[in-house]
């Protein structure tokens, strides 16, 4: 099965997170961010959250105070690294995948090149840690325009480079992008691990279900299918959808690997 959820609209309310894991019949992703995420919080606890779920996991690795890429403060990068160093080592324990932002996706690139060296250098030791582990790291595609560190091209040639790492593409981050989605797709080819499947207005991250915005699905479903291996399907959708849409369009994709008929919202 290849069909997770994230568990993104739980991140402010993740003791609700068991009600909907316990009817849906796909993987899922959890978070390392949120409330229940602190200097002082227990890992095992953490774990043991999920201990009854039966299904793959993945775990995304944190997002908001970390950075890869960090030019300015090169010990805020290398501390980032030791920081996503255990966290990968943690999630090999019980996750097959973890999901890795090239850079603080929010920051400025007022020195892209350098950025974009320091981040390959530490994304190519993770991509060593992974494979000790053997967990598979995916990286993801973030920033939107002038903070976008990769774009299409350079994205694709990131997994030409580091054969320890598998692309994840966000079509939601690559429809703000006005990327070529089914070329990327096509390009990338067996170094596409993942696809996050979420929609938008072209303009703001919003997270929404597929079909709810301006991405033109017909065409990632036709690329998809030229693929001669199955990527993790991903859906992160934003805690405002009903849950029943979540488990309605996983359950489309577990049957036909699309969402053909998106639900209204
Ligand atoms: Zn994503």
């Amino acid at each position: 099965m290849n069909v997770y959820a994230n568990l993104l609209p739980f991140m402010n309310k993740i003791d609700e997170a068991d009600a909907f894991i316990r009817e849906w019949n796909g993987g899922i992703e959890i978070s390392t961010d949120g409330p229940h995420w602190h200097g002082n919080t227990d890992w095992n606890r953490e774990q043991e959250r999920f201990e009854s779920f039966h299904g793959d996991m993945g775990v995304h690795l944190p997002i908001w105070e970390l950075n890869l890429a960090s030019i300015q403060f090169p010990g805020h990068a290398a501390y980032s690294f030791d920081i996503y160093r255990t966290y990968l080592e943690w999630a090999a324990g019980f996750a097959s995948h973890a999901v890795l932002h090239t850079h603080l996706y929010a920051s400025p690139l007022f020195h892209k090149e350098e950025a974009q060296k320091r981040s390959r250098h530490y994304i190519k030791q993770l991509g060593e840690v992974a494979k000790q582990n053997d967990i598979t790291l995916f990286v993801e595609n973030v920033g939107f325009h002038d903070k976008m560190l990769f774009d299409e091209q350079e994205f694709v040639q990131l997994f030409e480079d580091i054969p320890t790492i598998k692309a994840l593409l966000d079509v939601g981050h690559a429809t703000i992008n006005k990327w070529d989605i089914p070329a990327v797709i096509k390009a990338l080819g067996r170094n596409l691990g993942a696809l996050h499947l979420h929609d938008n207005d072209g303009k703001g991250d919003l997270h929404l279900p597929i079909g709810a915005g301006v991405t033109d699905w017909t065409s990632i479903w036709a690329a998809l299918d030229t693929l001669s291996h199955s990527p993790k399907l991903i859906l992160e959708y934003e805690g405002t959808a009903p849950l029943e849409v979540i488990k309605e369009h996983g359950n489309q994709l577990m049957r036909e690997g699309k969402v053909a008929e998106p639900s209204a919202v």
